[in-house]
């Protein structure tokens, strides 16, 4: 076996970023766009010691579960991995990929996992596309010349033009078709990674009741900006356009400063019964109604009867916090975008909930400086959705210390989720309930929502601000977290 072997692979599983994977003799092949059940023809690209990539270059049969995707550009694009999978395969993977995860890396049992794990919540009929409440278009110029916009191919910066993704809600391509004619008509060019010369990067479409687009430049102003934030206002709906300024070599999108050219500085999205002020820089969950349904399952797990005293780290612009404290006796929100405290703030006064209050922070920070002190204040219920690397440990150990009843912790990565929950686990947690749930329907990402209990009442309450390393050290050593 060596590279560019043209080889007969029996598909019959699924990495971690929806390639297919077949086995030469027991030797893992990773193919992207091939699926379970396919039987292809793969050309080898590159051996590693223990696995490799190949080319799709033909499937000889397809596997029963295909579909055509409904995307003219689903191929060469890197955005859905699953989109030719039929929607009941993707969920079920899902929910795999969940289990496996806690298995695995969280050491629990597969027969207890399975107890506990209730059912996936999948999209609606149809829902799996058209959901995407923000759209990030990178601006760059096609091989004649062109100015483009579009999507990254997997895994490089080569852009895909596309100018109407079907994920997203809204069909931004008359506001791409806009700022692309205000380009070609002034001369702007479309910023160059390489070179770092050139000004327009992004262009970020957000909506909700309204829509706001900010365009992402390498620089302070765009060249007769009043008249592109005119034509943009011409379209329908628009509440916010704004000016970001980026100037950084960097994979980051937005960069600190932010400028109104016309609007407000922010859309409004309602969710449930509550409404959001959403800043261009704070996050908010893109997929709205698969985002609410996490939240019920999040708000069910907590067990509110009025009077509990909740906290909600990594609370963002306040959604789950607010949704909390209209079941709750008081909740503390920790976030450490302050833009997004700030949303957070108005969004209470919003709705007129007035037993939240919001701290900017890091979370690992913020938490024991408050419990410290603040003697007075014993969280009941302690809400995590961090971000894809998980909850610092310095956090969860802090967590261990404040010992409240129920830690509800939102996961959009396995991985990290499985890690951190065995660590709670070991600090006398008992994991009572798990849902994976699919808020980016045909992308391989999946979200987890979990319970844990309190079950050891041999802990005191003690905040330290130093880290118990040695635990964490021992139950994770020689463990597969990192992969
Ligand atoms: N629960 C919110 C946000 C979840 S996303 C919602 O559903 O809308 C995770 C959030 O954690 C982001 O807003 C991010 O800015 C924030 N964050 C990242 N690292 C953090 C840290 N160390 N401490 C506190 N917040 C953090």
């Amino acid at each position: 076996m060596k590279k560019n072997d043209v080889v007969k692979l029996n598909i019959t599983d699924v990495g971690n970023s929806g390639e297919g994977i077949g086995k030469l003799d027991g030797f893992p092949v990773f193919v992207k766009g091939a699926l379970p059940g396919d039987i292809a023809r793969v050309r080898l690209t590159k051996l590693k010691k223990s696995y490799g990539y190949g080319r799709l270059e033909e499937i000889i049969t397809p596997s029963p579960d295909r579909i055509k995707s409904p995307c003219p550009v689903s191929e060469k694009c890197g955005g859905c991995v699953f989109g030719a999978w039929s929607y009941d395969r993707e969920l079920e993977w899902k929910n795999e990929k969940v289990k496996n995860a806690l298995i695995r890396i969280g050491g629990f049992e597969r027969a207890f996992i399975e107890e506990i794990m209730e059912e996936p919540i999948g999209a609606d009929s149809g829902k799996e596309y058209s959901y995407r409440n923000k759209t990030q278009l990178p601006v760059g110029r096609a091989k004649d010349g062109r100015i483009i916009t579009g999507f990254y191919a997997g895994r490089t910066h080569a852009i895909i033009e596309n100018n109407a993704c079907l994920l997203t809600e809204r069909d931004n391509s008359d506001i791409v078709r806009i700022v692309i004619n205000h380009m070609e008509k002034y001369g702007i060019d479309s910023y160059d990674e390489n070179t770092g010369q050139g000004l327009v990067r992004h262009i970020l479409v957000r909506t909700g009741e309204g829509v706001m687009v900010c365009l992402i430049i390498n620089g302070n102003k765009i060249p007769l900006e009043d008249e592109l934030a005119d034509e943009l206002w011409s379209i329908s709906g628009m509440a916010s356009v704004l000016i970001n300024t980026n100037t950084a070599n960097t994979n980051v999108i937005l960069g600190e400063k932010i400028r109104v050219l016309k609007g407000v500085d922010y859309i409004t999205d309602t969710m449930g019964e509550l409404s959001f002020r959403i800043g261009a820089k704070s996050f908010y969950q893109v997929n709205r109604t698969q985002a609410l349904k996490v939240y019920e399952k999040a708000l069910d797990y907590a067990q509110l009867s009025g009077r509990e005293t909740v906290f909600d780290l990594y609370c963002g612009i306040g959604t789950i916090s607010l949704f909390m404290a209209r079941r709750a006796g008081f909740v503390y929100g920790v976030e450490i975008v302050p833009e997004a405290i700030e949303n957070a703030k108005s969004n209470a006064a919003l709705n007129n909930i007035n037993n939240a209050e919001f701290f900017a922070g890091t979370a690992e920070e913020v938490l024991p400086e408050l419990l410290a002190s603040h003697p007075d204040i014993h969280p009941d219920v302690i809400v995590v959705d961090p971000p894809r690397k998980g909850c610092d440990e310095k956090l969860l150990h802090t967590m261990l210390s404040a010992a409240p009843d129920r830690i509800v912790y939102v996961s959009c990565d396995p991985a990290t989720l499985a890690r951190d929950l065995k660590i709670l686990s070991a600090g006398g947690y008992e994991l009572r309930n798990v849902t994976a749930a699919d808020q980016f329907g045909r992308s391989g990402h999946v979200e987890v929502v979990s319970l844990l209990q309190r079950v050891s009442n041999t802990r005191e309450r003690t905040i330290t601000l130093d880290v118990e390393m040695e635990d964490y050290h021992r139950i994770v050593n020689g463990d597969d977290h990192n992969k």
